[in-house]
């Protein structure tokens, strides 16, 4: 459950069910795409640095390996649990079969909140968690990569843990069991800005579409971790203008434009937004009446909701984030005219480039970034391509719904072809 009550598969399925509606996907696979293949819950024992051993609980879930291995990150946070994981998984689906690459979907994560551990506390629990999963994971199986609270070095750990457990011959073939590793250990350039990166591209695409400017656009930012700070710097470089920003400590703001460089660099060193000395600081709710003509949430599911809806005056809500509208504001949005770039499109950047680094952990080889950033613009404006084709050729208006279009032709044809064994 999300701490707004609601549930998040819930919303999850209401996107699903109303995709699966407008291109008339058959009953049987609306109900075999309806709940996730598996579901594994791990609890496992922890040493920590007192002395005491604490249980922690970890998820993964595998909703669909229909075209290819079960993908997706693992998210290290206080909210995590069954629901969550399930709506998060099943994004991770969508999202794949929109983009055209072939892996599934899952999404792991560990309920716990990991700026409260020591360093070496972290590592065990990250560790303990890889050994939990066992053989549910594997390399061509199902791939883990780093979500809200999980990083490189976490990536790097249940790398080193799985290829530690498996036998001599294979441990350099294993590598690429995670996705989203430091480039040292086998990551891939680029990978770290690919989700903002993503942002940007699919920016492009609409601003293209409907003939609006970029260059001179003011956004705000909700959430200045990794995508949201990646995504605020390349806007900068594009001639954006970062307006407001807001984490969990607060929210900032100046017209003139924040630096978002200086600002990502601030955070980094301090945990949050705030202290920022080159902004104003302002009430968490005023951030949402902000004026801007870009509205990024990239921080976590379910923030713009009934309550803060009819304060917003963007342009466009940009979801970087996973799941950030809820079903009650999305409608409001539409009423009110508000466009809104969905999750599993926008913010599919991250698993694109996962997919990369997959590929070049099979060949041993290491791309170069100018490569990694090209190919990833050709899938995502090849995605946007569809989701407007899909849009004009079904006559509707939501570009969740042709997203969710495109994703689900793209199950139903395999489905079809490869039938439902036995
Ligand atoms: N956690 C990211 C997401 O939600 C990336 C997943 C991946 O690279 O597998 O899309």
């Amino acid at each position: 459950m999300t701490d707004t009550g609601t549930s998040l598969f819930a919303t999850a399925l209401d996107q699903f069910n109303r995709g699966a509606e407008i291109i008339g996907l058959p009953d049987d696979l609306r109900s075999i795409l309806s709940q996730p293949k598996n579901e594994i819950i791990v609890n496992f024992p922890v040493l920590m640095n007192n002395g005491t051993y604490r249980v922690f609980r970890g998820y993964r879930i595998q909703h669909s390996n229909l075209l290819g291995p079960y993908k997706g990150g693992v998210r290290f946070h206080p909210m995590v649990d069954l629901d969550e994981v399930k709506a998060l998984a099943s994004w991770m689906t969508w999202k794949s079969a929109l983009c055209d690459i072939p892996f599934g979907g899952a999404k792991g994560g560990i309920s716990f909140d990991p700026t409260a551990l020591e360093a070496d506390e972290l590592e065990r629990v990250v560790r303990r968690f890889t050994h939990a999963l066992g053989t549910n994971i594997g390399p061509d199986h199902d791939i883990p990569a780093p979500d809200l609270g999980s990083n490189a070095q976490s990536m790097v750990w249940m790398m080193d843990t799985y290829a530690n457990s498996t036998g001599a011959t294979e441990r350099q073939s294993v590598k690429r069991i995670v996705t989203g590793k430091t480039l040292e250990t086998g990551g891939s350039p680029g990978r770290e800005k690919a989700t903002g990166q993503g942002v940007v591209f699919c920016l492009q695409h609409w601003a293209d579409e409907v003939g609006f400017d970029l260059s001179g656009a003011t956004v705000s930012i909700q959430g200045f971790g990794n995508v949201g700070s990646a995504t605020g710097k390349i806007l900068q470089v594009h001639g954006a203008r970062l307006v407001a920003v807001a984490d969990h400590a607060g929210a900032i703001t100046d017209e003139d434009g924040i630096d978002a460089f200086e600002l990502a660099d601030w955070v980094r060193e301090h945990g949050s937004v705030a202290g920022f000395p080159k902004a104003m600081w302002i009430d968490e709710e005023d951030f949402w009446s902000v004026p801007a003509d870009l509205l990024v949430p990239a921080a976590l599911e379910n923030q713009i909701t009934a309550a803060n809806v009819g304060r917003i005056q963007a342009r466009v809500v940009v979801e970087a984030a996973n799941g950030p509208t809820t079903l009650e504001a999305e409608k409001i949005l539409e009423q009110r005219g508000i466009e809104v770039l969905p999750d599993i499109l926008v913010n599919a950047g991250g698993v694109v480039v996962s997919y990369f680094e997959w590929l070049q952990n099979r060949s041993a080889q290491r791309w170069d970034l100018e490569d990694v950033d090209f190919k990833l613009r050709e899938i995502l404006w090849k995605a946007c391509d569809q989701v407007v084709d899909i849009r004009s050729e079904l006559g509707i208006a939501s570009r969740r719904d042709a997203a969710y279009g495109v994703a689900l032709r793209r199950l139903q044809v395999v489905y079809q072809q490869r039938g439902i064994f036995p």
